[in-house]
């Protein structure tokens, strides 16, 4: 009978160390992300918040600024926020 409860102690135990490992490893992923965007290789979608690669493949420019975003979707957004606000703002793509 003892046998069963070291195996379920056992069960236990490797549950809990795999939920443990997850949470460093989330952890570890977040600390990247602000490292990447402390360095300016990741910065924020104006939209929705997402981070995303300052050189990925959406995004447009605003005067001096770059605006990089997670989607097309997103683009049009700040796009007609941006024709709202200065009608004659240069666009870019
Ligand atoms: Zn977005």
């Amino acid at each position: 009978m003892i046998r069963w409860l070291i195996i379920a102690l056992a069960i236990f135990l490797l549950f809990k160390l795999f939920t443990g490992d997850k949470k460093v490893k989330e952890a570890k992923g977040k600390k990247q992300e602000e490292k990447l965007v402390a360095s300016g290789e990741m910065v924020k979608d104006p939209v929705c918040g997402t981070f995303v690669e300052k050189d990925g493949p959406i995004r447009i420019r605003s005067g001096e600024t770059v605006h990089s975003f997670c989607s097309y979707e997103c683009r049009d957004k700040f796009l007609k926020q941006l024709e709202a606000s200065k009608p004659d703002q240069e666009k870019a793509e």
